[in-house]
């Protein structure tokens, strides 16, 4: 029944990231301020914010101008509210908050506000290919202190973080800053101090997987050549979700493949 709850708080959670990378785009505060029609300018009142349903409600227009909005706003609401629950039952299994101890507490809120940082940095970099600094500032901060908290051995965060910062910073080297830019170097970083050694490898290797396949299926449908952009931080922020919630179990999934 709780998880009802959290995923509702989800769907909230979802709208607020809509307005901070809308108005991270536009450098505007995301704390002051009520929100308007980007079309129109015509405020918007809570009847016209209810996350996900308003969207559908109103036919995904401007109740004022009828202008389309975009179907990221929902989307984004729901994929909030979806991880928003899974982290939930993956550290609550049963359901059961009675049952949980300060540390289970503090994983469900840490990854909740990682998860968060994660979707702003997938759909940003997805949209403005941009892994913007004063994202990824405050999530490393908070990653380190959190696992510290949560017993992570220090000495593994810090292999994981130069892992993942080295990862990257061989290829920008090597490339000469044409393959990569420095917010993947930061990206790395952040993804060792969340992930830890060894699981920033296996979330290296999921994002490979996922941006080779997705690189193989544009060339298939011939919609992107080999020299287009590609947004790594779209990738890398997702395999990062994924290893944070499933990596023990990818890894044996992987390996029970070969055994
Ligand atoms: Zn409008």
């Amino acid at each position: 029944m709780i998880v009802v709850f959290v995923f509702i708080l989800g769907l909230f959670i979802g709208s607020f990231l809509n307005v901070v990378i809308l108005r991270l785009h536009r450098q505007e505060s995301f704390v002051k301020g009520a929100s308007k029609c980007l079309f129109c300018g015509h405020r918007l009142y809570p009847k016209d914010l209810v996350p996900f349903f308003s969207y559908f409600y109103l036919k995904g227009r401007c109740r004022y101008c009828r202008q389309k909005f975009s179907s990221q706003y929902p989307l984004m609401e729901l994929a909030t509210a979806i991880i928003f629950s899974l982290i939930f039952l993956n550290i609550a299994p049963n359901g059961d908050i009675a049952l949980l101890g300060l540390k289970e507490i503090a994983q469900i809120f840490d990854w909740w506000a990682l998860a968060g940082f994660l979707l702003i940095i997938f759909v940003y970099d997805l949209k403005y290919y941009l892994i913007l600094d004063n994202v990824i500032w405050p999530a490393l901060v908070l990653a380190i202190v959190v696992n510290l908290f949560l017993g992570f051995i220090w000495l593994d965060l810090l292999l994981a973080m130069l892992i993942g910062g080295g990862f990257f910073l061989a290829q920008f080297v090597i490339s000469k800053g044409r393959w990569i830019g420095g917010g993947d170097i930061r990206l790395g970083l952040l993804m060792g101090a969340i992930l830890g050694y060894p699981h920033i490898l296996t979330a290296l290797f999921i994002a490979y997987v996922l941006g080779s396949l997705l690189s193989l299926w544009l060339l298939l449908v011939s919609k992107k050549g080999w020299k287009d952009k590609v947004p790594f931080g779209t990738f890398l922020s997702l395999a990062t979700w994924l290893t944070m919630l499933y990596g023990q179990e990818l890894v044996n999934w992987y390996w029970s493949l070969f055994l």
